[in-house]
């Protein structure tokens, strides 16, 4: 069955055809870094990773580029009110952003380009869609004319005539300069508010515009027209919009043929916010105990284009299928002698796998496959009917998906958080204190954070199950 996904420009389902037989190109829009992820992010970075990882399970030699915006309003704002210089704050969070990566199991893209060493390039572009009347000026900015490229609005499906007056709403106020509403800023000029932010170019002293960074990275590495570009559904108008309009006004040429947009990630029902105190980073998470894979779980487990909405209760039962995974893979890993051999079930859950999957990454029915296996395998295990030969087999099977999923690995070995390490102590003194339901309580709460408490000779041990 061949692969299907939700494109955005015709908003219909498609069977994926590449461009070269084979081969994957895809660009995603990467991270801002000026602060840590929020899981709202890393929920698109994972939806990132999972198309990823499914392309090269179906056999595709994947080269995916994402990009780290490393200039750009919000950057140059917390320069000034930190005073920081921009390349150091910048270093921070991009370095933190790689080891949330790692904390969570994200594959490496092949490529992460950063704005700020390639502005050159971007220059060029700019100057490419001034030769080609695509723009215009206003006290040393350059703006793009939307009015050359009527295609404009394609693939949010915009009304052009409502975004014309700026009654949307959507159009920046520090735009107000431009001849037309919907015009955008491909060059920003030196203004005294960017402090050390900026660069002496051919187009004059200033910095490019946020837009511009994705057209030109992504056709650098990948070419001027490629198979798959990805972000949030918010980045959809105006960013990808465009890009679409920069990249074609420039090459004439078809810019991206797979459009694929994650909705958002909402948390308890209510959207993140500094107001709610509901922003979370994967290190709040993981400093509270949580389980960095069934963070994981959560995230990645419900589909792409629908909201998501992440609770402490949603975290907890991914612990649990956690839980029920380690335990089935121990069962299976003690299995000896002949029986039950499972070719027949693992043939007829990789295949449910994968169908789902082709079907624009359905991934709760690629779970639902698995946890299908799993009851089937357990009652042949419970009638001592599963052979040694069926056992592998099985464990075979969970770490191929695995290498999709990032699920169903065997668990890895982890350095308990403080905050585990806390109510190790507090049951210790519990005991002392002869509060056994209290004590008992602790290692009910440690087991649903996915922590195996076992005394030995020298104390309390804790470790990830
Ligand atoms: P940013 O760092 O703001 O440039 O965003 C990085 C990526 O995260 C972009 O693809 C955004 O569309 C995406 N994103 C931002 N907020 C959320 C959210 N609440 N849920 C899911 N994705 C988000
Ligand atoms: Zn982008």
């Amino acid at each position: 069955m061949p692969i299907r996904f939700f494109n955005t420009l015709t908003r219909a389902k498609e069977t994926f055809d590449p461009l070269e037989a084979g081969k994957v190109r895809m660009y995603t829009c990467g991270p801002t870094v000026y602060n840590f992820a929020h899981i709202g992010n890393l929920r698109t970075f994972m939806f990132e990773d999972l198309l990823r990882r499914y392309l090269k399970y179906r056999g595709y030699a994947v080269h995916h580029v994402m990009n780290l915006t490393d200039v750009e309003d919000k950057i140059i704002r917390a320069c000034r009110e930190t005073g920081e210089p921009l390349k150091s704050l910048t270093a921070k969070y991009v370095q933190a952003f790689f080891e949330d990566l790692d904390t969570l199991g994200i594959e490496r893209a092949e490529a992460y380009p950063a704005a700020t060493d390639h502005i050159g390039e971007m220059v060029e572009l700019i100057k490419t869609l001034r030769e080609k009347g695509h723009t215009y000026d206003v006290d040393g900015s350059i703006y793009f004319k939307l009015s050359t490229f009527p295609q404009y609005g394609r693939l949010s499906h915009f009304d052009m005539e409502q975004l014309k007056t700026g009654a949307s709403g959507r159009v920046d106020s520090d735009e107000y300069e431009t001849e037309d509403a919907r015009d955008f800023a491909l060059w920003k000029a030196y203004v005294e508010d960017d402090g050390e932010v900026y660069w002496e170019t051919e187009l004059g002293k200033g910095r490019p515009g946020w837009h511009i960074e994705c057209s030109c990275m992504s056709m650098k590495y990948l070419g001027e027209s490629f198979d798959i570009h990805c972000g949030g559904i918010d980045n959809m108008f105006p960013h990808h919009e465009n890009e679409i309009a920069q990249s074609e006004a420039a090459t004439g040429e078809p810019f991206v043929r797979y459009w694929l947009h994650s909705a958002h990630l909402f948390v308890e029902n209510r959207k993140m916010s500094k107001s709610l105190g509901n922003i979370y980073t994967l290190r709040d998470l993981v400093a509270k105990g949580h389980n960095p894979r069934a963070i994981r779980w959560a995230l990645i487990s419900t589909h792409y284009r629908q909201p998501s909405n992440f609770t402490f209760e949603g975290l907890a039962a991914a612990q649990e299928a956690l839980n029920r995974i380690r335990d089935f893979r121990i069962r299976l890993a003690e299995i000896k002698g002949d029986g039950a051999d499972l070719a027949a079930e693992v043939e007829t859950c990789e295949r449910a796998f994968g169908e789902a999957l082709d079907d624009d990454l359905n991934i709760s029915g690629a779970l639902a496959a698995v946890f299908e296996f799993i009851r089937d395998v357990n009652r042949l295990m419970e009638k001592s009917e599963l052979g040694m030969a069926g056992a592998h087999a099985a464990l075979a099977l969970l770490d191929r998906l695995d290498a999709v999923t990032g699920l169903f690995g065997a668990p890895d070995s982890e350095e308990a958080p403080q905050a585990i390490l806390d109510l190790v102590m507090e049951r210790q003194q519990a005991r002392r204190a002869k509060d056994f339901k209290r004590a008992d309580a602790i290692r009910d709460q440690l087991a649903a954070e996915g922590w195996i408490l076992e005394d030995t000779a020298d104390g309390p041990r804790v470790k990830r199950g």
